[in-house]
């Protein structure tokens, strides 16, 4: 726009625009709320409108809410987080908190915006959070450099509103199942005051999606677990002898093929965001194709499983991370009737958007009080539950551990997780569950990565 400007008067406009920047960053009283800088959110918040929630009252008491009491929790400060934050500090939140495991990589640096060259290496929370602080005055992210995992229910109690800006499922279920568990109850009664509402955003390439999660009100993570893709996780003998999907093809390069050739020199690992790396294995995993007639091997696809993980493009998590902000937002003041309760974005070809009510699972096993039904017949064995639990497209567990009270005491039937107790309790999975002592009506109880509370399953005996 301001080529062929004369070189006096640009220099003129950027140092009157430089000056205006300062004045509106510099004035104000300590927290920085200089004359005017509500007013977009004031609009909001002071007056109805065609769309406010029928029981809203115009106040000034909804901004003085948002700016001092209401604490935010923000999970995952990478594509989502970043414009969640900057979303939310421009909204008014000045009390949000942050969780993120992850370090920058030079990859990220293309969308995720709060980081530089210089941030490398750094914790993203970390780096987000100073971010944030400096550029809008008043606002404090406070950066929390660890798993969600390391934190317990007190630290979750803590918050209004949580939203996450996730790339992994696992993490969103464990997310929800804590929710669940602060749940009270009273005689039956769902205690509101114990509800923390879960804005979950999620984003893959130019897809997404936001819904707004009321836990044990509304549909959550597990009871629309069938929507998420299945887990990329193959059979070995799939993927070395009969592959059917280009995603076979692939894995047979990523997982054999690498680690015999060695491409770039001994011991070189395969690194997802090697472009070289990425190539060769795209190149390879064609060859494979061709051999078995299987269509559909792209470098994109190629990423997408070598990664596992497809990294969504800037524009998707803009569009995400705003749907979410603005669901906290009405959540958070009240004054608009939030999302109901699930939107999907698409934007691969043309522009899709659509929203939809979905809906809760009866039996669904993170936010119903029903123990789920386990049907077998006496002669199964134990290897054949594991299966179905890890399987079955609504439980994707990723590593169960199964306990049940037999003769009074409690005993670990089969855990995957610490070598020890694997070795000690493998002999089991062959062994049918009549062997193991089991009897119809029997409860197990199902630890896993993808919830903080035990699974109760009841073991129905078929002839
Ligand atoms: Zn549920």
């Amino acid at each position: 726009m301001a080529d062929g400007e004369e070189p006096e008067k640009k220099r003129r406009r950027i140092e009157e625009l430089a000056e205006k920047m300062a004045v509106d960053s510099g004035h104000g009283d300590s927290t920085g709320d200089w004359d005017g800088r509500w007013n977009h959110v004031r609009k909001f918040l002071e007056r109805s409108g065609p769309f406010t929630h029928p029981d809203f009252e115009p106040s000034t008491e909804s901004l003085q809410f948002l700016l001092e009491t209401c604490k935010i929790l923000v999970i995952g400060a990478g594509g989502l987080g970043c414009e969640l934050l900057k979303n939310l500090a421009l909204s008014g939140f000045r009390n949000i908190h942050v969780v993120d495991m992850d370090t920058i990589d030079v990859s990220n640096l293309n969308r995720q915006f709060l980081f530089r060259a210089k941030d490398v290496g750094r914790p993203k929370a970390d780096v987000a959070a100073d971010f944030v602080n400096s550029r809008i005055p008043g606002c404090s992210v406070v950066p929390h450099f660890k798993k969600i995992q390391d934190f317990d229910e007190t630290f979750y109690k803590q918050f209004h509103i949580i939203v996450c800006g996730l790339d992994s499922i696992v993490a969103r279920r464990w997310m929800n199942g804590m929710l669940m568990s602060l749940l009270s109850f009273d005689d039956g009664v769902l205690d509101p005051s114990s509800i923390i509402p879960l804005i979950d955003g999620g984003t893959e390439g130019f897809k997404g999606n936001a819904r707004v999660i009321l836990p044990g009100m509304t549909a959550c993570i597990d009871c629309t677990l069938e929507l998420y893709p299945p887990q990329i996780n193959f059979p070995m003998c799939t993927i070395a002898s009969m592959p059917r999907l280009p995603e076979h093809c692939i894995e047979y390069v990523r997982i054999l093929l690498w680690p015999k050739e060695e491409p770039f020199g001994d011991g070189t690992a395969l690194d997802g965001d090697n472009p070289e790396h990425i190539q060769w294995v795209f190149h390879k995993a064609q060859e494979r194709a061709s051999e078995f007639s299987i269509t559909g091997v792209t470098y994109r696809l190629t990423q997408g499983v070598v990664k596992r993980i497809i990294p969504a493009v800037a524009s998707t998590n803009a569009v995400i991370a705003a749907a979410c902000a603005m669901e906290v937002f009405k959540i958070a003041s009240s004054a608009y009737i939030p999302l109901n309760n699930y939107l999907v974005f698409n934007d691969v070809d043309g522009l899709y958007t659509y929203t939809f009510e979905a809906e809760r699972k009866e039996n669904c096993p993170a936010c119903s009080q029903i123990a789920q039904d386990l049907r077998f017949p006496p002669s199964a064995k134990l290897q054949e539950v594991l299966e179905y639990l890890t399987e079955n497209a609504s439980l994707q567990m990723k590593s169960p551990a199964i306990t049940a009270t037999l003769e009074g005491k409690n005993k670990t039937l089969y855990l995957q997780t610490v070598a020890s107790i694997e070795q000690r309790t493998r002999p089991n999975l062959s062994k049918t569950l009549k062997e193991l002592g089991l009897v119809d009506g029997q409860e197990l109880a199902v630890a896993d990565v993808t919830t903080p509370q035990t699974v109760l399953f009841k073991l129905r005996f078929t002839t």
